[in-house]
């Protein structure tokens, strides 16, 4: 779901697209896997997944002029 032009110079708060608003996101080193049979991920520490970059893992993001605020 992208933001629509019509809420676009407005400030907009919603579910963070990146993580659908659970704060969290697949690994992208291990894509989600937590590593390989002999190694640990060292990016995610083997979780697999890691919070959210795009809104620090609070689930929702605001969004004014197509930028993150
Ligand atoms: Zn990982
Ligand atoms: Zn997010």
């Amino acid at each position: 779901m992208k933001t629509t032009d019509e809420c676009y110079d407005e400030p907009y708060t919603g579910t963070c697209p990146d993580c659908e608003g659970t704060g969290r996101v697949e690994c992208d080193v291990c894509e989600g896997e937590g590593g390989t049979d002999t190694e640990v991920c060292a990016a995610c520490n083997g979780d697999g997944g890691m919070i959210c970059p795009e809104c620090d893992g609070a689930g929702e993001a605001t969004y004014h002029m197509g930028q993150k605020i």
